[in-house]
């Protein structure tokens, strides 16, 4: 954790008195914060809209919209409702301090206050808010690293699964089926053992990067496990999802590796068919489609047969294609 600096830290005070705002800026000020000043509430919401401060000291008590409503408002702001509000009030409003509890303050210090009191606090919830804000931060990798796949930075198969599972409850409700497209790389083992593993590491992240180019933004993409991948494509028909595949398939095969020969993949393609029981049986079938395509040779699209056969339009769709 960075050391604390005051002087990293801008504090809006807020309040309608030029006495009050004089005396807390020059307090600020010697204890080395940053300081900007609002003479309204209605100034104050504005200011913490624009400047962004760290911490606001709120007078309670201003006229036109007073304390209670500014920060009401400030908390319901997703720009300015993260910012820790400390009340100043004199001592008979102790009854509102409750009030301002509710309405999501940190703190209150009473005037007239003690200097020393009031650098306390201050430097306390700046602390406090920003050990909560590096913890979030973290929080929110430690969610990113857990739905993605080292190597090649796509989604992994844990994260698949879940979008998977949200597309079958969606199809199944609202109908326009997804399609699910699985590919492996072909003879892959050949370019490590030619290679050696660093190179065939770099084809996986090249072929990621080639998925990630190809492919739409709504499509989700990810790395199934060893190199295979996984695209789901929401709401698509078969045939246009078999016209996706063969894009990637020509794009793979076009798409210059920088340290290894030409590289190729083989494609399964499945839709989602009512009586599905999760979305586990339609990559089961995308599964088959691909090793019948390596079955037939490898470098192709296949669809599993009784997929193509419910396609109801035009055009027809021939099984396996190589082109
Ligand atoms: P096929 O055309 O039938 O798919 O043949 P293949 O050689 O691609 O398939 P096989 O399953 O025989 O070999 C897959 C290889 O992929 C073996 C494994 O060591 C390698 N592999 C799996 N994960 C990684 C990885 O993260 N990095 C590297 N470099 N290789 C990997
Ligand atoms: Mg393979
Ligand atoms: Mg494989």
């Amino acid at each position: 954790m960075i050391a604390f600096r005051p002087d990293d830290c801008l504090i809006l005070v807020a309040d309608d008195l030029a006495q009050n705002l004089q005396v807390l800026g020059s307090l600020l000020d010697s204890a080395g914060y940053a300081t900007t000043f609002a003479t309204s509430g209605t100034q104050a919401i504005e200011r913490a809209k624009t400047a962004r401060p760290d911490l606001i000291l709120l007078d309670l008590m201003m006229p036109g919209i007073d304390g209670l409503q500014t920060c009401a408002a400030l908390k319901q702001e997703p720009q300015t409702c993260k910012i820790p509000i400390i009340f100043i009030t004199a001592s008979h409003d102790k009854d509102r301090v409750l009030d301002a509890f509710e309405l999501g303050a940190v703190d209150y210090v009473t005037k007239p206050f003690e200097s020393k009191e009031l650098l306390a606090r201050v430097k306390t919830h700046l602390e406090l808010k920003r050990a909560k804000d590096e913890l979030e931060r973290a929080l929110a990798e430690v969610e990113r690293l857990a739905i993605t796949d080292p190597l090649t930075g796509l989604f992994n198969r844990r994260y698949l699964y879940a979008i998977g599972e949200q597309e079958f409850e969606r199809t199944c409700r609202y109908g326009a089926p997804f399609c699910v497209l699985m590919l492996d790389l072909d003879r892959f083992k050949t370019i490590n053992d030619t290679y050696g593993h660093a190179v065939g590491d770099e084809v996986l992240r090249s072929t990621a990067r080639c998925l990630r180019q190809t492919l739409r933004q709504s499509d989700v993409v990810g790395r199934f496990g060893g190199e295979e991948f996984l695209a789901i494509l929401p709401s698509t028909p078969l045939a246009q999802a078999v016209t996706v595949a063969q894009r990637l398939r020509k794009a793979i095969t076009r798409y210059s590796f920088s340290s290894c020969d030409r590289v190729t993949a083989s494609f399964g393609v499945a839709t989602y068919r009512p009586g599905d029981r999760s979305f586990e049986s339609t990559v089961k079938r995308a599964d088959d489609a691909l090793y019948q395509a390596k079955r037939e040779g490898r470098d192709r699209v296949c669809t599993c047969g009784d997929c193509a056969a419910i396609l109801s339009f035009p055009p027809p769709i021939i099984a396996v294609e190589n082109s």
